[in-house]
């Protein structure tokens, strides 16, 4: 069995305890992680308050720190291959997105390499004439940066990105739902050369693990992605520590389809917008909210390509569909879909348990436009699509708005005076207009209402990462 390590303070660390971590396609142990309790987190976030005000790293220019991001971004690329077959193998998800991925992971840190050097202070015009008064932009302290299994690589980076960026130092556990790929992406932290301390990288449960980084006295700033009853745990911790937080927390996106939108381009949108990363990501459009005069057309579209839809082994490039990551996930969902069918919505496709090993759910769409479903209400993290319909833009944008989450959003149609009236009032951080999923490292992302606050990506996030000292100077 393959054998993982904490990085901490500049040192692969074994940690006193450990667990297993399975495999989703098979429901096998395959690796052997370190567990972080109370003990390694103490020592891990006194590194990085260490690193953060001694030694080589408060000493680097904004260029240099750049350089070191640089050198990073390189890293990630070259050891695409290895990082995202780790993510595969410990997470479930498929190798044709793992791999994908991994090039936009590496153009963040590029991104914020070039941004090290770009954040700028101010001078302040006060009506003084004998004193200069300016604004220094300063790093916010030891960041935590606490991510979900999906998508580690990618949460990580942009936390750690930006936070480097502005002079902060981190811990960052990963999840113990497939740590894999983030304790093997120490290793490149360590080969680009940044100070012992800079950045350290550990494992364990919320519970312990988690609980004991975000209320830690020395965190300044706490940059959690995860799902929102976690997020009110870690803001109760953060009562503790009275650390400035951001959540990236989880959606239930609507998806809309006018009668006048290109259905065969919306449809692909939607089947890649809810089946992609088997549904567990928290853009995934599951409402899809259609207006009733096509439902049926659309609809029959829909189930044609979900069929369609290739499940298999994560590993093989031409999967499209791969297992969930944990068996705890696929029963939720097999009970959420059982529900909301034994309360009268109807099957379209899916929603049955396979018998064969690893944690497989098929592509499931259910029409709930008869019945107020389960499936409507709760973020499920997988794939499987709830079906609500339309006649006017009032309505539909009262069903997409009827939501505490407020992440993302899809609008399809030719109409743009329409578009741009229904892009004003979507309650969500994200539109996308005839298109689904686009990210950009210069665009922020972030969510409304219980999706959380703050926004990743772009320069915002990196100023995110710092406070500001106001300095008064007497001139005369
Ligand atoms: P989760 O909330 O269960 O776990 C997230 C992280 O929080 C893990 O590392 C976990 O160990 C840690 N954690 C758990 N309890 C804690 C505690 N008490 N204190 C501190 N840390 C604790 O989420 P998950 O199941 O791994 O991921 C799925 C969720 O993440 C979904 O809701 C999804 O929408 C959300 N998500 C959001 C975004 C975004 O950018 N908005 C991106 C990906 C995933």
């Amino acid at each position: 069995m393959r054998r993982f390590q904490h990085y901490i303070d500049g040192n692969f660390e074994d940690g006193a305890h450990s667990f297993e971590s399975l495999d989703p396609a098979t429901g096998a142990a395959w690796a052997e992680m370190p567990e972080a309790r109370e003990a390694d987190v103490d020592s891990a976030v006194t590194a990085a308050h260490k690193a953060l005000h001694a030694g080589a790293w408060p000493a680097l220019t904004a260029t240099a720190r750049g350089k070191l991001l640089y050198r990073l971004a390189d890293l990630v690329a070259s050891n695409a291959a290895k990082l995202a077959e780790l993510e595969t193998q410990d997470t479930g998800k498929i190798i044709r997105e793992t791999s994908a991925q991994i090039a936009y992971v590496a153009e963040y840190y590029r991104y914020y390499a070039g941004l090290a050097d770009k954040i700028e202070g101010s001078h302040l015009a006060i009506d003084k004439p004998d004193m200069d008064v300016w604004l220094r932009r300063e790093p916010v302290g030891v960041v935590a940066a606490v991510v979900p299994w999906n998508s580690q690589l990618f949460l990580a980076a942009v936390k750690i990105g930006p936070a480097l960026a502005a002079g902060c130092t981190l811990v960052v556990k990963a999840s113990e739902d497939g740590p894999a790929p983030l304790l093997e992406f120490a290793r490149l932290v360590h080969e680009a050369g940044f100070p012992a301390g800079v950045v350290n990288v550990l494992t364990g449960f919320g519970a312990t693990c988690g609980a004991a980084l975000t209320r830690h006295p020395k965190v300044a700033h706490i940059a959690f992605t995860g799902g929102p009853e976690t997020a009110r745990q870690v803001v109760r911790n953060s009562a503790e520590n009275l650390a400035s937080t951001s959540l990236e927390l989880g959606g239930k996106s609507p998806f809309i389809v006018f009668a006048d939108a290109d259905l065969e381009s919306a449809a692909n949108a939607q089947v890649a917008g809810i089946f992609a990363a088997t549904g567990q990501s928290c853009v995934a459009g599951s409402r899809l909210i259609v207006e009733a005069s096509v439902k049926d057309r659309f609809l029959a579209i829909l189930k044609a390509k979900a069929e369609a839809v290739k499940i298999g082994s994560p590993l093989d490039m031409d999967t499209e569909v791969g297992p969930l990551c944990t068996n705890r996930q696929r029963e939720l969902i097999g009970d959420i879909v059982a529900r909301s069918v034994a309360a009268g919505a109807e099957l379209v496709t899916g929603g049955h348990m396979p018998e064969t090993p690893g944690f497989y759910y098929p592509p499931t769409i259910i029409d709930c436009t008869k019945v107020k479903a389960p499936s409507v209400e709760r973020e499920l993290f997988g794939p499987v699509l709830s079906v609500l319909s339309f006649t006017s833009e009032e309505e539909a944008l009262a069903l997409a708005n009827d939501t505490p989450f407020g992440l993302a959003s899809g609008l399809f149609t030719q109409n743009l005076t329409r578009a741009h009236r229904m892009i004003k009032r979507i309650h969500a951080g994200v539109v996308w207009v005839n298109t689904y999923r686009a990210v950009s490292p210069i665009a922020p992302f972030g969510g409304y209402g219980q999706s959380g606050h703050g926004r990743e990506g772009g320069l915002a996030a990196a100023l995110d990462f710092t406070r500001t000292k106001t300095v008064w100077l007497r001139t005369s």
